[in-house]
């Protein structure tokens, strides 16, 4: 059967065949969970015959900081990981618009509270624009508490985090939503299972604040920017759960999700129940941003074949 992943992966900075990219059944990542990981994309701009990587400083960084916070030892040089993930493009000749996917694990087979030896694993996904980008996705709020940061480190893309997320999002897809929205542990918004959730009211963004359990979504951080940019107020704030039904338009952001309207919540329409206007004008800037159309933060492009 073939699989979705690119025929080439990075491990520990060497180039391997997919289907012999493995770690022991008995690594810490396999035992405990003990890993971090990233998800970016790579965009294709045929026009330019170029890929470029959207905020790959910004990502490696992030990943750092979860194996800081992980006590996974040694934390990689970003150096490395970049050369290793870049080395993987290349070596996959990839000219497609790609999810790319990192993660730094703990490996070797010892007990808990062992934090290394680490390695580094890099993949890519092909993915072209989700029909949700253009048609929005109907959202139900979780059963499930998003998971605080007294238990676990949510502003930290922990593999192990995703328990929770995951345990959110069957629940929502067996109820036929398409998507989940989750409450802190106070019962305020937090966010979805792969995204960062905005609103629209009277003009003006709202998205809850980086206290409300969320991950430090460089998505959320891009949007938010932009948006500044075009001159529309944004508030970082806690949210309730039926201020929700008081927008006028709601979307999720993320590097996976990109720019997703939000159509309904537990069935109650958002707004008009149709993607809203400002979702929309947030969708075209970002996508020129990120497909490399617009000249603009340039800076947050990191070329791939010209690079080479
Ligand atoms: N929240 C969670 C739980 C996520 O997994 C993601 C995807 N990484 C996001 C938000 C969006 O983050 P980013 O914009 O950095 O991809």
């Amino acid at each position: 059967m073939p699989v979705p992943t690119a025929g080439k992966m990075s491990l520990n900075g060497r180039i391997v065949p997919y289907d012999q990219c493995f770690v022991h059944a008995f690594s810490g990542v396999v035992k405990y969970g003990a890993a971090v990981f990233e998800g970016l994309r790579g965009y294709w701009n045929h026009e330019r015959g170029e890929m470029y990587v959207f905020r790959l400083a910004e990502h490696l960084e992030r990943l750092r900081f979860g194996m800081r916070v992980m006590r996974l030892d040694p934390v990689f040089e970003a150096d490395y990981m970049a050369d290793s993930l870049l080395s993987m493009i290349r070596a996959n000749d990839l000219r497609e618009t790609v999810h790319l996917r990192m993660v730094a694990f703990l490996d070797g087979d010892d007990e808990l509270s062992a934090t290394g030896p680490t390695g580094l694993v890099c993949g890519a996904v092909p993915r072209p624009r989700g029909k949700a980008v253009t048609e929005g996705v109907h959202v139900a709020v979780a059963t499930y508490a998003r998971l605080s940061d007294n238990a676990m480190p949510p502003r930290v893309k922990a593999t192990g985090n995703y328990i929770n997320s995951r345990a959110a999002e069957l629940e929502a897809k067996r109820n036929g939503y398409q998507g989940v929205l989750m409450l802190t542990d106070r019962g305020k918004v937090s966010e979805g299972s792969g995204a960062c959730f905005f609103m629209v009211r009277n003009g003006a963004l709202h998205t809850p604040d980086t206290s409300s359990d969320i991950l430090e979504s460089i998505t959320r951080a891009t949007v938010i920017e932009l948006a500044r940019e075009a001159g529309i107020v944004v508030h970082e704030r806690t949210i309730d759960r039926h201020e929700v039904h008081a927008a006028d338009e709601a979307f999720w952001c993320g590097t996976g999700y990109e720019i997703q309207p939000i159509l309904s919540l537990d069935r109650l329409a958002v707004g008009k129940g149709a993607p809203g206007e400002l979702t929309r004008a947030l969708q075209r800037t970002y996508f020129d941003v990120v497909e490399g159309r617009s000249n603009v933060h340039a800076e947050w492009r990191t070329p791939v074949w010209s690079g080479a």
